[in-house]
């Protein structure tokens, strides 16, 4: 099997071969048809994620061993399966959720694997998918997407589902309020895109970029503001935004939607992007303020998603497919801001 890996943190990635792996117990070996490349691999393959103030957490304290495979939004067939496989069929398709916890703690028990403590995500503590093959530890985390495309699928495991996640964290709206959703990047299209399917709020999108609020509107929101356009966005609002999601997650951003909110709403962080925010204790009870983090999504949550995109009620995700030789230049090209739409890299 052919796998680009990080071999050194902050050095581009470096074809590996390695033997095709024998699955065992449950296991099940996975032939990849497509894998999006996400942001989120490129603070992987940098080696940290900024906290603000100077303070970072890298990714060796987490527990990443190298070389490791990166990616995460998978589709791919059954190759081979262990002996204890037993609800999948070689030839079985599907989106790989790679959000897979320990399978053995509360959390995981409970189907709520994101809030493991000692996950086992693929692509960041396993191997991922930007290679022709991965194994997976469990067939049940191989989820059937029906007729799609699997270029076209193979985004929903990470970029849709961390999206529909966080819109299913803000309680339930009515079509008089607003939902800000901060930040019309690839994420945030996606929430446009999919809110319709659980808010009946109407979108306001924010972003500093004029074309991305351009696209914010195409693909459905209601109204898209530059931040710096406040007194417009309350006026219309006339005191209904009931919450804020923020796809960028930096101090300015968080500001922005905890100042936006009417009391009692919520803000959802999602974004990666890092920093730190000072935040005026003594306003969190006045304004009854919700503070909340989203990290990508449950296994239940991508099934009931790839029914809402099998139903073909939602826009899709627009992807840009190239060959698996090419993953160091698409992640220099999503670093440098290159790229509309989701590359996905196909052995
Ligand atoms: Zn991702
Ligand atoms: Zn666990």
């Amino acid at each position: 099997m052919k796998s680009y890996q990080v071999t050194e943190f902050g050095k581009p990635l470096e074809l590996r071969e390695y033997e095709d792996p024998t699955p065992k117990g449950k296991e099940v070996l996975i032939k990849i048809s497509a894998c999006g490349v996400c942001h989120s691999d490129l603070h992987l393959a940098e080696g940290f994620f900024d906290l603000g103030n100077g303070k970072k957490i890298t990714l060796s304290d987490r527990g990443t061993k190298l070389p490791f495979t990166p990616g995460h939004e998978i589709t791919g067939e059954v190759v081979a399966k262990g002996e204890n496989a037993q609800e999948i069929n070689i030839g079985d398709r599907g989106i790989v959720f790679p959000w897979i916890g320990c399978q053995d703690c509360e959390s995981c028990l409970n189907e709520k694997e994101t809030l493991c403590e000692n996950p086992k995500y693929l692509g960041a503590r396993l191997n991922g998918g930007y290679s022709d093959h991965i194994m997976i530890p469990d067939g049940k985390y191989l989820v059937p997407y029906g007729d799609l495309d699997p270029y076209q699928a193979a985004p929903y495991a990470c970029s849709g589902l961390t999206a529909y996640s966080a819109l299913k964290k803000i309680p339930n709206t009515n079509i008089e309020e607003f939902i800000l959703v901060i930040g019309a990047g690839g994420v945030g299209c996606n929430g446009i895109l999919l809110a319709s399917s659980i808010h009946k709020a109407k979108i306001i999108a924010i972003d500093i970029d004029e074309s991305k609020r351009n696209e914010a509107k195409k693909l459905g929101a209601f109204a898209a503001f530059s931040p710096e356009d406040k007194k417009e966005i309350l006026g219309l609002c006339e005191g209904k935004i009931v919450a804020a999601i923020d796809f960028v997650g930096n101090e300015e951003t968080t500001n922005f939607g905890i100042n936006m909110i009417k009391k009692g709403g919520t803000v959802v962080v999602v974004g990666l992007y890092g920093g730190s925010i000072s935040l005026s204790l003594p306003l969190i009870p006045m304004r009854s303020l919700n503070l909340k983090g989203s990290y990508v999504g449950e296994l239940k949550e991508l099934k009931e998603l790839v029914e809402i995109i099998k139903s073909g009620s939602v826009k899709l995700i627009n992807v840009k497919p190239q060959k698996l030789d090419t993953a160091n230049e698409a992640m220099n090209d999503l670093k440098n801001g290159k790229v509309n739409g989701r590359i996905v890299l196909c052995p």
